[in-house]
């Protein structure tokens, strides 16, 4: 991909969630558009930074580690982990990360918590939850978030900012909305029962349901395909 095609792209990702938000009655600026730049090359990173993009979603934390090396000389990038976290992979998560979304088990957040420096300040968390049920093998289920968050919010280096889902693919609006407005009950349910937390956070809508998921509340969009272009994934 160009760097005018990605200015292009990246120019009608933002006016798709412009428009999905004007559409859904929002203010225009309460949802932030998170470029999911996995397995995309260092280079296309720093173009999408060139044009004023910030923030970056990661799958693969040694890609993101030799990524962020290479792109170490720009100021206010803001790096996102949104893929499987295992626990041998916790410690490179919390030393070179500024979020993390996938954070689905009390050993991974007591590890993060654990690893994370002192001097980085905490680690802004959303806890990743199986809104598809059988569908997926990801996420805390629904009947364990809470107990999940309250452990989380115990943790001083962790952050609990809310939520984030994957949800399994569905044909039309209708049907995108369902697990996402589940995901959003969810998060106003934990808003309930811990009034102090700072849970301000909806990870939800992908390429495929970005407008259901701005009409459920999503406050973080993770567009890659939108962005980036397709994916090689002989690669993977
Ligand atoms: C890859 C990925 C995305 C982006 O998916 P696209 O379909 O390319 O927009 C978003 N969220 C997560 C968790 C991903 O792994």
């Amino acid at each position: 991909m160009t760097d005018t095609m990605l200015s292009e792209s990246l120019a009608s990702a933002r006016e798709r969630l412009a428009q999905a938000l004007a559409s859904a009655a929002r203010p225009a600026e309460s949802a932030r558009l998170l470029a999911v730049s996995k397995t995309k090359p260092a280079d296309m990173v720093r173009a999408a930074w060139e044009l004023g993009q910030r923030e970056f979603g990661e799958n693969y934390v040694q890609e993101a580690l030799e990524k962020q090396a290479e792109l170490a000389d720009l100021s206010g990038i803001v790096w996102h982990f949104i893929g499987p976290l295992q626990a041998n992979k916790t410690r490179a998560v919390a030393e070179h990360f500024d979020w993390v979304h996938s954070v689905e088990r009390e050993k991974i957040a007591r590890r993060l918590n654990d690893q994370r420096p002192e001097a980085l300040g905490p680690l802004q968390v959303c806890l990743q939850v199986n809104v598809s049920g059988e569908a997926s093998k990801s996420g805390v289920a629904f009947a364990e978030l809470e107990e999940l968050a309250e452990t989380v919010l115990s943790l001083p280096r962790l952050r609990l900012r809310g939520l984030m889902a994957i949800p399994a693919p569905a044909e039309d609006m209708a049907r995108q909305r369902e697990p996402l407005a589940r995901l959003r009950l969810a998060l106003e349910a934990l808003r309930e029962r811990f009034p102090e937390a700072p849970l301000d956070t909806l990870s939800m809508g992908m390429s495929d349901d970005l407008e259901a998921a701005v009409l459920e509340g999503a406050t973080l969009v993770r567009l890659g395909t939108a962005i980036f272009g397709a994916r090689d994934t002989s690669r993977r």
